[in-house]
């Protein structure tokens, strides 16, 4: 046995996140057909976990949808630490749409970043299947670069490093094309809560300072103090993995404040119980009702609370879109 590094432990979370994602797809609550490629062994999880899935799922690919079914010129995606993330073929498949209107024609590029680990093993997987590699719009499936760390197809970048060495992946990010004039879509879904504070403030300051039309979209844990976030701690201390950046930003005011004191004007923090409880359209809690008893109602709200989704809008172009979502 190999002896298990934190950055492994770290990598080992984008396991998890997958075989929740097939869970959560396979017993109906939303359709992702490429999930299950990413999966080696899947493991049915509890109607709780099945629920957040969702619930995190519906909320990030809503505002995703509304980003790129705005006006004005294309948009770009970037998601960090991406893992075995789907969304890009969702979209160019048209599985996931907005109101049955294709989101992939206002998509100018769509980048990825997570540690060379995990890129190497998705661009092997997106080379291996026709149903991936021939989404990806050129008729090569995408070339590979860096010795099969990188993918690099006409509006898809697979890109290996580590989100700590910032001044690199942003490099890399220009190298591939991102273009600093069209609006840009961050994504942090359960990923800056594994790096400290100061690293992900220096990704936030760059973008701040380098991106024109920046929306951001964070989603990770929040309130570590109360009975619930120190079980939640405890538990995953147990099996070695520190959520470092939960303590700068322990509540919902906090993850607002970390981008208005960067200048960011339009933030709005939620936790996941106000997603569900208020945004969610109803018919939809009354489908998920009908997949899976919710018995524990109890335990789902105390699990909800300590889920925290941020949207920050940089650029007064997207405060009329960002209303909507709020
Ligand atoms: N965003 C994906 C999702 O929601 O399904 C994956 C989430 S997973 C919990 C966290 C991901 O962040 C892992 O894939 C991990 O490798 C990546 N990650 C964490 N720290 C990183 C770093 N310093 N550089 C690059 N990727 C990192």
């Amino acid at each position: 046995e190999e002896v298990q590094t934190s950055d492994d432990i770290v990598r080992g979370t984008n396991d998890d996140a997958t075989v929740s994602r097939l869970s959560a797809t396979d017993l109906g609550y939303f359709q992702d057909p490429f999930v299950k490629l990413f999966v080696k062994k899947p493991t049915r999880r509890s109607p709780i976990i099945n629920r957040g899935t969702f619930v995190r799922s519906y909320v990030i690919d809503s505002i995703v949808s509304q980003f790129l079914t705005m006006p004005g010129p294309k948009k770009q995606i970037v998601a960090l630490g991406a893992g075995f993330d789907t969304r890009y073929f969702n979209i160019k498949a048209g599985i996931l749409n907005y109101n049955g209107n294709e989101l992939s024609q206002n998509l100018a590029k769509y980048f990825e970043v997570d540690f060379s680990e995990i890129t190497m093993k998705k661009a092997m997987m997106i080379k291996k299947r026709k149903e991936l590699y021939s989404l990806l719009g050129v008729e090569e499936q995408g070339k590979l670069g860096r010795g099969g760390m990188d993918l690099l197809g006409k509006d898809y970048s697979l890109l290996g490093g580590d989100l700590r060495n910032w001044p690199d992946i942003a490099k890399r990010l220009l190298d591939a094309g991102l273009d600093l004039e069209l609006p840009v879509l961050f994504l942090s879904e359960c990923v800056f809560i594994y790096i400290s504070p100061e690293e992900s403030n220096a990704i936030l300051r760059w973008i701040t300072d380098q991106v024109k039309n920046a929306m951001f979209i964070l989603y990770e844990q929040i309130k570590p103090d109360d009975a619930f976030g120190k079980m939640m701690i405890r538990n995953l201390k147990s099996r070695n993995i520190e959520l470092k950046g939960i303590r700068a930003y322990p509540d919902l005011m906090h993850q607002e404040k970390r981008f208005k004191d960067l200048g960011w004007q339009n933030v709005k923090a939620v936790d996941i119980n106000t997603i569900h409880d208020k945004y969610l359209d109803r018919s939809e809690i009354a489908r998920m009702s009908k997949l899976e008893i919710l018995d524990e109602l109890e335990e789902w709200q105390l699990l909800s609370a300590h889920y925290c989704v941020a949207l920050a809008v940089r650029s007064s172009d997207f405060v009329q879109e960002f209303n909507a979502v709020q």
